[in-house]
């Protein structure tokens, strides 16, 4: 089980967060400008890499607040955490 580092109620167990997902790009600010390709691919294609990258992260029994968490995928191992629209700490490079 992972412990996670909620950015305002410390390390919690993982029962209780709800992840979200691979963290994506921006909101296109006008969807509706987009063709149907370019809309599905911003929905649905993540990179799905293996190493360090980005998610969100929803600590529901706790604070109910969102965050982004980085997570390193080839080993399960939490980078770091911090509130969405913060600045994220520097994280180690893919393979370092
Ligand atoms: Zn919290």
């Amino acid at each position: 089980m992972l412990e996670i580092p909620c950015p305002w109620c410390g390390p919690r167990a993982e029962v209780e967060f709800a992840c979200g997902g691979e963290s994506g790009p921006p909101r296109p600010a006008d969807p509706g400008s987009l063709d149907d390709a370019a809309w599905t691919a911003w929905l649905w294609n993540r990179t799905n890499r293996k190493g360090p990258h980005v998610e969100t992260w929803w600590h529901q029994a706790g604070c109910g607040r969102w965050f982004l968490l980085a997570r390193d995928t080839s080993d399960d191992r939490v980078l770091a955490s911090w509130p969405i629209g913060a600045t994220p700490p520097p994280l180690p490079e893919e393979g370092a």
